[in-house]
């Protein structure tokens, strides 16, 4: 992607200390005395604030204790992802945006940062803490190896499954490991994380497309039950002219370029992301943060519509980003085959549209240009309606897998999981819908009775200490 002005690149070790984590991890005295804040509420509404309902006050009660290998078993229990979840969630409209402390005006307990605290020393280093079940003779096929399919295979493999899990990619974690900000998750954690879940006993088959290079046929002939969790695809068409010029790439093409390599990313001066959702925020705070010189959004609707949590507009908004609100790109224009300038059109908010948000209608005559030597397509992400077409049975409804309660398809043998059911939601959701898709597949297989009982954990020969992390 050839581009004009290209922005001065940063040292390697700029871009380290740009991209650092942040919210890194806590100290023991830290740790233990957010702990002891905890009102261990019963019902807690964190708990219940969580989709997949971890508990909360139990965890930080035996984090209160130092037991901290029983911390980590009550949040793997509940989520396998816990350790990749603490960092990429949304606490603040989640468990921590639950928290008691709120009511009172005062700051709500570090839940992401404690759960981080929690499970780093077990994820991080593989030690097993959950129970397997013994063989039950079935084989479960997963499509995908992000977070979904990381999930699902893990759940299977507790409940006795062999579980195959294939993914197109050469390394396993869907978006954690190309997706989610380098500031928040960086690769080596999300590969680890991939990693215990293989130490569980998943097997990995990479850079296999299914559909393509391992058909589905094969699948179908060596599994009892196949999860999908395929995700979404990738950034859609803005569907204007220019579009393909030097310079215009998709947000989360960019993004994966960032996490694969930030010292190789060539970046322009002058950036322009078009939209306002949260991926929008991550490729322009990326850019930012890589050495872009100015970063500009765009988006058709007002501050109020945006698509955003708050948390990430004011990291981006911090990092110097610029948003121009009520502004909808026209056409891109280029020079000698290169995006030179992003042309626009000025909107005002009309009656409220499907959505129940006032619809942006265009201001005649407010067209302007706004110069740039790189455009990030940021507009949401494509189905992969062609992969489902390719199934019987599987019914694809406004781009989403159609799914019942237990996330099975309209072919009983498949069910589907994560963003490519949910439209495209968060990595805790992806790991919710697996749990309850491993859940109805046991049931599926061994009769309605067939709920799995929870039991106690291996015991460890060193628990209950802070190990440094091996990276
Ligand atoms: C840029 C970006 C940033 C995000 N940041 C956050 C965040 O900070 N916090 C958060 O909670 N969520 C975040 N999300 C959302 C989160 O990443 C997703 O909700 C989550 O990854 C969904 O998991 P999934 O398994 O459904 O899909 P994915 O993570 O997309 O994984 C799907 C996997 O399936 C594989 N695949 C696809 N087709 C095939 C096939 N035919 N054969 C084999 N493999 C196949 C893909 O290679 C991929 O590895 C972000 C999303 C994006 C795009
Ligand atoms: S709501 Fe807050 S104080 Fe109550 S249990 Fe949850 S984290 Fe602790």
């Amino acid at each position: 992607m050839p581009i004009r002005n290209v922005a001065h690149r940063l040292t390697p070790d700029q871009i380290q200390k740009n991209m650092a984590d942040i919210a890194p991890a806590m100290s023991v005295e830290d740790a233990t005395a957010e702990a002891s804040r905890c009102l261990f509420c019963f019902d807690a509404p964190c708990t219940r604030a969580c989709p997949t309902h971890i508990n909360v006050p139990e965890f930080i009660k035996r984090l209160a204790t130092r037991n901290i290998v029983g911390a980590a078993r009550t949040i793997l229990d509940a989520n396998i992802l816990g350790a990749s979840c603490a960092r990429a969630c949304p606490t603040e409209v989640l468990c921590e945006g639950a928290c008691v402390y709120n009511l009172e005006k005062a700051p709500p307990i570090q839940i992401g940062r404690l759960q981080r605290y929690a499970t780093d020393p077990i994820v991080m280093t593989g030690k097993q803490v959950l129970p397997l079940a013994p063989d039950n003779g079935k084989r479960v096929s997963v499509v995908g190896a992000g977070p979904g399919g990381l999930a699902a295979s893990a759940e299977l493999r507790r409940l006795g499954y062999k579980v195959t899990c294939y993914d197109a990619q050469d390394k396993p974690g869907g978006l954690n490991t190309f997706g989610i900000a380098p500031y928040k998750m960086t690769n080596e954690e999300a590969l680890l994380e991939a990693e215990y879940i293989r130490k569980m006993g998943v097997e990995f088959v990479l850079k296999a497309r299914v559909g393509t290079d391992v058909p589905l046929s094969q699948l179908e002939a060596q599994s009892d039950a196949i999860v999908l969790a395929v995700g979404l695809g990738g950034t859609s068409k803005l569907g204007l002219s220019g579009e393909e010029l030097d310079g215009v790439c998709g947000a989360t093409e960019f993004i994966e370029e960032v996490r694969r390599d930030p010292t190789r990313v060539v970046l322009g001066r002058r950036i322009i992301v078009v939209g306002a959702g949260n991926t929008s925020i991550d490729a322009a705070t990326e850019a930012k943060r890589l050495g872009a010189e100015t970063v500009t959004i765009v988006y058709r609707r007002s501050e109020k519509e945006k698509g955003c949590y708050d948390y990430e507009y004011n990291l981006a908004k911090k990092d110097g980003v610029v948003f121009h609100w009520l502004v909808n790109p026209v056409r891109v224009v280029g020079v000698a085959g290169a995006v030179s300038a992003l042309e626009c059109i000025r909107m005002r908010l009309g009656p409220p549209d499907a959505s129940g948000r006032p619809a942006p209608e265009p201001i005649a005559g407010s067209e302007f240009a706004l110069p740039c030597d790189m455009l990030i397509k940021s507009t949401g992400q494509e189905k992969r309606v062609g992969f489902f077409k390719a199934i019987s049975g599987v019914d694809v409804k406004g781009g989403r897998v159609v799914v019942n309660e237990g996330y099975r398809t309209g072919n009983p043998k498949y069910f589907a999981v994560g963003d490519c059911v949910n439209g495209g939601k968060e990595v805790v959701n992806a790991a919710a819908e697996a749990k309850k898709a491993a859940a109805a597949i046991h049931r599926a297989l061994f009769g309605p009775a067939a709920i799995p009982v929870p039991q106690p954990g291996p015991r460890l020969a060193k628990p209950a200490v802070h190990p440094p992390m091996p990276f």
